[in-house]
């Protein structure tokens, strides 16, 4: 089986329930807050870490007790922490996150010790990319390292996996000449194309992204499953699997870990997408980031 190295973002979320997702400048009440380890990073090394790959995560947090808790959450599934850095100035990264009735989420997050990881730090670090075969990167770190990690990946010959969220303003187009496959959701598609209408103009902004050198793209897009368009593949669909939907986060990052995991152990690239699609379809069926992720064997029954 092939090694995966998460480079990212490691998050305290605070996750609270309400009836619909609050409008500007209107405040509702919520009777539960649950506190739960999440961050993109870490969502995606936690998940292929319950799915039973050998997974190290590469990233920052603090030295304080959000910090301690990510640590245990991550050991617990199997996720080798070595690439775990400590910063004695900075908090944990924070989500403030806001789940709707529908299941539908609205995120903001306050990135503490994320923003701190530096080129620097992926030199120190160089050897879990050395060690790596598939590289997996979010963009809830700073988009310099994460460029320069990328270029570092591809220069080492690694498969790179770029999972855009959140897009930031700055997003250079470098990047994609550094990532094997590309994963955003129809959100992130928009963001990055400007192509609006996304129901109707799905493969001209996937055109577009293939012509700025994007060899794999899938693009996840919640209840109607993944659209693929990529070398081994061609332009296809794979639909959701039908389930009851209560709340969505992490479902973006079970399914890039899953499909990374399913790509470690020699599968296909339709193959791994069609068993992260199952991952998520569980995901999506119960509460929280990493307390929602199935096990290999939950995820085995399901399908
Ligand atoms: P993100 O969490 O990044 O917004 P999506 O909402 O596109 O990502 O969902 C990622 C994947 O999760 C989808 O491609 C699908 O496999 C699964 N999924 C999401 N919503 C549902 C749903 N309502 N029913 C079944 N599967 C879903």
């Amino acid at each position: 089986m092939k090694k995966l190295l998460v480079i990212g973002s490691l998050n305290l979320d605070m996750v609270v329930n309400v009836d619909h997702t609050p409008a500007t400048g209107e405040t509702i009440l919520s009777d539960k807050m649950n506190l739960v380890p999440g961050g993109k990073g870490a969502n995606q090394a936690y998940a292929a870490g319950r799915l039973g790959a050998d997974v190290t995560m590469l990233g920052a947090i603090g030295s304080d007790t959000y910090g301690d808790i990510q640590i245990e959450s991550l050991k617990k599934a199997g996720v080798n922490v070595s690439g775990l850095i400590r910063r004695k100035e900075e908090n944990t990264g924070i989500a403030l996150i806001t789940v709707n009735k529908e299941g539908d989420n609205s995120i903001v997050v306050v990135s503490g010790a994320n923003g701190t990881l530096s080129c620097e730090d992926i030199d120190q670090y160089s050897s879990l990319l050395q060690e790596a075969d598939i590289i997996l990167f979010q963009l809830e770190i700073p988009i310099e390292t994460v460029l320069y990690a990328a270029k570092k990946a591809k220069a080492l010959g690694k498969t790179v996996i770029l999972d855009p969220a959140p897009v930031p303003k700055d997003f250079p187009d470098e990047l994609y000449r550094y990532v094997d496959i590309l994963k955003p959701n129809e959100t992130e598609l928009q963001m990055l194309t400007k192509v609006s209408d996304m129901e109707n103009r799905l493969c001209e902004a996937a055109g577009l992204l293939k012509e700025k050198g994007v060899k794999n793209l899938l693009v996840t897009l919640g209840e109607n499953g993944v659209y693929l368009d990529a070398e081994e593949t061609g332009v296809c669909q794979i639909p959701a699997i039908k389930v009851d939907a209560v709340d969505t986060t992490a479902a973006g990052d079970s399914f890039t870990a899953a499909l990374a995991v399913m790509l470690a152990r020699g599968k296909t690239l339709k193959e791994a997408a069609a068993f992260a699609n199952h991952v998520s379809a569980i995901v999506v069926t119960r509460k929280g980031a990493q307390s929602s992720i199935p096990s290999l064997s939950e995820v085995q029954k399901f399908i």
